[in-house]
């Protein structure tokens, strides 16, 4: 457990805020991103808070494949596996604005500009 207050993505997995919850496990969970930059903008997130992908070691190598996984299988649970994007952003600079890891799956009408275009930094 963290040291600090609980993270924003903390809060939801415990149902201290509302989010549209899509998919969750022992490990991880996938909600709805609350401002879509795509048609379809989901969030994979661990139970664990880990800040920054950065900050990720060797001991989280299973949870790191894990996050993967379940994009994939989420991506195929929503019909968008034959075209999604995975974007992490790293540090303020890169436009992460929560400090907990979280995959973005960003999907949109196959090919579209607007998915291959979108900008999810913060
Ligand atoms: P980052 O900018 O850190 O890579 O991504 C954070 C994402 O979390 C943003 O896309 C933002 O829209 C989303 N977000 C921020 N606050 C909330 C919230 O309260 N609920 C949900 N579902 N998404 C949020």
């Amino acid at each position: 457990m963290s040291e600090n207050a609980p993270s924003l993505f903390t809060r939801i997995i415990s149902r201290d805020i509302p989010a549209e919850i899509l998919y969750e496990d022992e490990l991880c969970i996938v909600i709805n991103d609350i401002a879509p930059q795509a048609l379809v903008h989901m969030l994979v997130i661990p139970k664990q808070e880990i800040a920054r992908l950065v900050d990720a070691g060797q001991a989280d190598q299973s949870i790191l494949g894990h996050l993967l996984l379940v994009a994939g299988e989420v991506a195929r649970q929503f019909g968008v596996d034959d075209a999604f994007r995975l974007v992490v952003n790293n540090g303020a600079d890169a436009g992460q604005t929560v400090f907990h890891l979280h995959l973005h799956i960003l999907a949109g009408a196959k090919g579209s500009k607007e998915f291959l275009e979108a900008d999810i930094g913060g």
